[in-house]
């Protein structure tokens, strides 16, 4: 099973058909037990996560999102210098899913979006001149799969709904924005810090993680936020999850939707200058260096 990017689009090996479509366009398709093709796109896989799936994942498997990504995930870098992304880790030494049994997807309830997604490839894109993402689809179509053959045909949009996609893409479209956001920004918000890398990380994928920064003391005494809406968001984790997205638009593009304490935006803001006047006297320290260097040659 192949996860689809974009990207991958005018590649000439792609499975991907080049035509892409909204979701009234009809598909012939059929995954069904019994087929002779029966496990096999879950045999070789490449899939990523959304913070979504993860989170569904780790509840069903009873285990924390630390735990899980430890256990079944890959970080891979979702551009150059960029933020990271997580897959799926296939079974030690193969390409086949952990999750794959004879009987078919052992967490079939609680798969990942790409798994529910396919055939379909979902494309969602930003022009760098436009605020909005559009949304459109194509259709994979690998030799392997007989489900292009079996007689029955629906929309896409009917495929989305068979397949329990409207929750999914509406739990990680706040994710997939943030995405989209810093691939139309390119070098104008250039490259992250490690920081807000490790960030992005926590707060998308480990929400266990996130939960303990959040609920310490050091968070708090930044961020304003009343009692009863951080129980709210302490106790259910998609709320946590959701705004974790929140406070991600805020730290990495600056669009304040969190209060801050006064007190500490008055602190960051003396650290700030403190920083950039230490740059401004060591800047001036080496060219002072530098000419002295220069001048000194010449005697
Ligand atoms: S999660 Fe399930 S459907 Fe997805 S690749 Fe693994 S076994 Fe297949
Ligand atoms: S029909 Fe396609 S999706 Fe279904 S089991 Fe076969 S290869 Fe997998």
């Amino acid at each position: 099973m192949t996860q689809t990017d974009p990207q991958d689009i005018p590649f000439p090996t792609s499975p991907v058909m080049p035509e892409t479509f909204d979701g009234g366009k009809k598909i012939q398709f059929q995954c069904r037990k019994g087929i002779a093709c029966w496990n096999v796109c879950c045999s070789n896989i490449d899939i990523s996560l959304t913070p979504y799936d993860i989170l569904r994942l780790k509840q069903r498997l009873d285990m924390s999102s630390t735990e899980f990504l430890q256990k079944y995930t890959a970080p891979y870098e979702m551009e150059m210098d960029g933020i990271a992304g997580v897959k799926l880790r296939p079974v030690q030494g193969g390409s086949a899913c952990q999750f794959m049994r004879e009987e078919g997807c052992s967490v079939y309830e609680d798969r990942p979006t790409a798994c529910r997604y396919y055939p379909v490839a979902l494309l969602s894109m930003r022009r760098q001149d436009e605020n909005v993402d559009r949304d459109s689809y194509a259709l994979v179509k690998e030799a392997h799969c007989l489900g292009h053959q079996e007689p029955r045909s629906l929309t896409v949009d009917e495929y989305r709904s068979e397949q329990g996609l409207g929750e999914y893409d509406e739990l990680a479209r706040g994710w997939r924005q943030l995405i989209l956001k810093k691939k139309s920004s390119g070098p104008t918000i250039g490259k992250p810090s490690k920081r807000s890398l490790q960030l992005f990380f926590m707060s998308c994928y480990d929400v266990d993680q996130f939960r303990t920064f959040v609920a310490s003391k050091g968070f708090g005494e930044v961020y304003d936020i009343p009692d009863e809406e951080k129980l709210k968001i302490l106790s259910d984790d998609p709320s946590l999850m959701l705004f974790g997205f929140r406070f991600l638009r805020q730290v990495l593009f600056g669009e304040m939707s969190i209060a801050m304490r006064e007190e500490s935006v008055e602190a960051r803001r003396s650290r700030l200058l403190e920083k950039q006047r230490r740059l401004e006297k060591e800047a001036a320290e080496r060219k002072a260096r530098d000419e002295f260097e220069m001048y000194g040659d010449q005697e």
